[in-house]
């Protein structure tokens, strides 16, 4: 079968590698119908995240059942099912607090030895070990390149907003507005926040935030601390959300939220930075951040996606071919695309 493989900073491959096969009752054999390229392929293409030469990649995933083990029940052999981006046990002290994201044997499709050696779903065929709790059926209606979003991205989005907490009427700020940040922005309207505000620099990802009900506003062409405040009576908003990662909107998120609002940080912080930990202290605000626990919300974001509360269709902007894989890196690393979806 072909397979897009890592094989070093910059470089992809399609590469022949051999069909996989069944090693536990509870795992699946599906056929890759569609797969997508995401911001942490990115890493690991530019070499920010070790993987071992030749290793296949990718992590988000629709396709059939062809195979699968004796223990395998929640799906069939002919399912049409979308993945989530990692497994998990479910039986570690992790597991049975529901908090699968920091399984204590999790491992994490497309991301090499060190991440559970799981071979990724940038292929035609993928491994999908504990299938009772990776897979879903993709409900009747749903397209591949929408449903592979419940399992990643929009799960991603959908965390950020229910980890802070939101609740109905509340205002909510979203930094970052790549496909993260814009689910985000869906998701916080879906959970009843009246107003949210959707910062970034790039004006399509603006111009399509104030199309999904947000208020666009420019990171540097505007003042976002200013018009925050201005539009909450000089409060601030109880809710952001920095889908970017990094120290700076990290520190803006902390100046833009209200007097014991949240700050829910779900970019992905690397190394260090000055944070202003003394004003996120005065104002009482609450920080909660990590990765997002996709295998606790995938029901919820299907049934949200179903009822067309949550729509992720726009966010996909490019269709390419599973051979046109280095090209199609190439143009997500030129940040000209917000979502590639390969298929076979
Ligand atoms: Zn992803
Ligand atoms: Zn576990």
């Amino acid at each position: 079968m072909r397979a897009v493989t890592f094989q070093a900073p910059g470089e992809i491959r399609i590469e022949e590698k051999p069909e996989p096969e069944l090693n536990a009752a509870d795992d699946a054999l599906v056929r890759v119908e569609a797969s997508g390229i995401c911001g942490s392929d990115l890493h690991i293409f530019h070499g920010r995240v070790p993987v071992e030469p030749g290793f296949t990649i990718g992590h988000e995933f629709v396709g059939t059942v062809l195979e699968a083990g004796p223990d395998v029940e929640r799906v069939a052999v002919g399912d049409r099912v979308l993945g989530c981006f990692h497994v998990a046990c479910a039986t570690c002290a992790t597991c049975l607090r529901g908090d699968y994201h920091r399984c204590e044997r999790g491992r994490t499709f497309g991301h090499g030895s060190r991440l559970g050696d799981l071979q990724g779903a940038q292929a035609e065929r993928l491994l999908v070990p504990r299938a009772n709790l990776t897979l879903r059926r993709v409900p009747e209606g749903i397209s591949d390149e929408v449903a592979l979003f419940a399992g990643d991205v929009m799960g991603t989005g959908f965390h950020s907003v229910v980890h802070a907490d939101t609740r109905v009427g509340d205002s909510v700020a979203v930094l970052g507005l790549g496909p993260v940040g814009l689910c985000a922005v869906q998701a916080a309207l879906a959970a009843g926040a009246t107003r949210v505000f959707a910062v970034d620099s790039v004006a399509q990802r603006l111009e399509m935030a104030g199309r999904f009900g947000a208020e666009p506003i420019h990171l540097t062409e505007e003042d976002p601390k200013g018009s925050v405040r201005a539009a909450t009576e000089g409060r601030g908003v109880d809710v952001v959300i920095d889908a970017v990662g990094d120290p700076e909107p990290l520190a803006l998120a902390i100046s833009l939220a209200r007097d014991a609002g949240t700050v829910s940080g779900i970019g992905a912080y690397a190394g260090r930075g000055e944070v202003p930990l003394g004003l996120a202290w005065l104002k009482g605000l609450d920080l909660r951040l990590g990765l997002a626990n996709v295998l606790a919300h995938v029901d919820r974001v299907l049934d949200l996606i179903v009822a067309g509360k949550l729509d992720p269709a726009p966010l996909v902007t490019h269709h390419m071919k599973l051979e046109q894989a280095a090209e199609a890196y190439d143009l997500y690393d030129s940040r000209e695309a917000l979502k590639v979806v390969l298929t076979p």
